[in-house]
């Protein structure tokens, strides 16, 4: 079962596993959501995210 993130700019990431969810999510802040880069961690991307 994969996860996915709806972010609030719209976008929407899905992965297969936490660990490439994380790693999406770090990637789409640091290109999208500069200012957030640093504030959210792993425990905050899981805790955002939906299984599908
Ligand atoms: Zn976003």
């Amino acid at each position: 079962m994969g996860k996915v993130i709806n972010c609030e700019c719209g976008a929407v990431v899905r992965a297969e596993s936490d660990d490439e969810l994380v790693a999406k999510v770090e990637a789409h802040v640091d290109t999208v959501h500069p200012d957030l880069v640093g504030k959210l961690g792993r425990d905050d991307i899981l805790g955002m995210a939906e299984e599908e």
